[in-house]
């Protein structure tokens, strides 16, 4: 399977909204400080891979 953020193979994936990740990625998220500028980047994946959870989550489980 591939992580979800670097497109890289991965044997262990992390479950994250939906997406799969690596341990790497995972790492990355949680450790980035607001500060980083990396932080806006993972800011987006983030916001990115929680709208395609909720999109996903809406056509398996429709509101009546
Ligand atoms: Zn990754």
């Amino acid at each position: 399977m591939y992580c979800d953020f670097c497109q890289r193979e991965m044997d262990n994936g992390i479950e994250l909204l939906g997406a799969m990740i690596c341990e790497n990625c995972f790492h990355d998220i949680s450790t980035t400080p607001v500060s980083s500028e990396n932080y806006d980047y993972y800011k987006e994946m983030v916001k990115k891979l929680l709208k395609n959870y909720i999109y996903e989550k809406t056509i398996l489980d429709p509101v009546k």
